[in-house]
């Protein structure tokens, strides 16, 4: 059991065994805490967190957040990172997506609550849907669908929002949101049906891209230390408002495409196919608030975490 006697500052990261939680669990240990990990590997892997078995500092309990939790532990920060998080895999498994934003958001607030720690939640930018404003800043409602395939993330997500600030504004709760862009990175799993995986597996197959649509729509593309990095001075600050976190360079899926082959020297041909339904037209962070108030920009530049992740990639391919 961890206890606060002992010193360094404990946290809990649900979704740890994911792409970010595993990631954001690297940094908190680097950083000199103490981390339980909770994840029922819906959508996680054991791989992620196998390099922390043996560590006295991390403990791991395979656990649905969107049951009950109990802890006896103390516990200094709640990071709620758990949720499937791409479009593949929550029309896969859209209830479990469902309950884990909204019940499993109401679990680790309630956890936050009794063990009087701080909480951060993983919110997102799909909660601006398509966007009518470009590019999105924090204080943009959105344009979302509440009942087409995507709802179920995007509403759940909504919800999680409006719960947390229920917490900080009912309850007093010392909370914070970050709105997550697209990111990208080591430990991506090769076939979670997003674009940066999808074009990599493909182009070092020598398989065709699937570009959906005619790979007019834009996103923007951050590495995953830059986010993490992100998170983490978020956690450390008083602002309770959401704050974006993401890469603000932006280019369309088609030239997200012509990059990939290019870096990786592949003579792979694009496979246009139909759009899904709801795909955001455009997509790019305003990170005014991010840089004003955490003195956090991105720093990675594109072709040096694209070859990172290709060069993960290759051995998965
Ligand atoms: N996309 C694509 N081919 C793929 C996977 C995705 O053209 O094999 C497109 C998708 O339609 C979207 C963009 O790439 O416009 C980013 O998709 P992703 O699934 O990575 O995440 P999203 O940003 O939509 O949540």
């Amino acid at each position: 059991m961890f206890s606060r006697a002992e010193g360094s500052p404990i946290s809990v990261v649900t979704g740890g065994a994911g792409f970010l939680g595993s990631h954001l669990t690297d940094r908190l240990l680097a950083e000199g805490h103490r981390v339980i990990g909770l994840d029922n590997f819906l959508t996680g892997s054991e791989q992620n967190i196998g390099h922390l078995a043996g560590n006295p500092k991390y403990r791991f309990i395979r656990q649905d957040v969107s049951n009950y939790i109990f802890l006896a532990d103390d516990v200094d920060f709640v990071f709620h990172f758990a949720s499937p998080a791409s479009p593949i895999d929550y029309l896969e498994h859209p209830i479990p997506t469902m309950k884990v934003g909204a019940l499993g958001t109401h679990n680790t607030l309630g956890l936050a609550k009794a063990k009087g720690a701080t909480f951060l939640l993983a919110s997102t930018s799909e909660c601006y849907g398509d966007p009518l404003v470009h590019p999105q800043t924090e204080d943009y409602w959105g344009n979302v669908n509440p009942i087409g395939p995507r709802g179920v993330y995007d509403e759940a997500k909504r919800f999680a929002e409006a719960m947390t600030m229920a917490y900080h504004r009912f309850h007093g709760l010392n909370t914070k949101i970050v709105r997550i862009f697209n990111t990208y990175g080591p430990r991506m799993r090769l076939r979670d049906g997003r674009v940066v995986p999808a074009f990599i597996g493909q182009a070092l197959t020598g398989e065709p891209l699937t570009v959906f649509g005619d790979g007019s729509q834009t996103r923007s593309f951050c590495f995953v230390s830059d986010l993490i990095d992100g998170i983490f001075r978020l956690s450390r600050s008083n602002f309770h408002e959401p704050v974006n976190i993401g890469n603000p360079r932006e280019m369309t899926i088609k030239q997200f495409g012509e990059h990939i082959l290019r870096i990786i020297g592949s003579n792979s041909q694009l496979d246009y196919r139909p759009l899904p339904v709801d795909d955001p037209k455009v997509r790019q962070p305003d990170i005014s608030r991010a840089r004003q108030v955490l003195g956090w920009e991105p720093k990675v530049e594109f072709e040096e975490g694209i070859r990172q992740t290709i060069d993960f990639f290759r051995s998965k391919v």
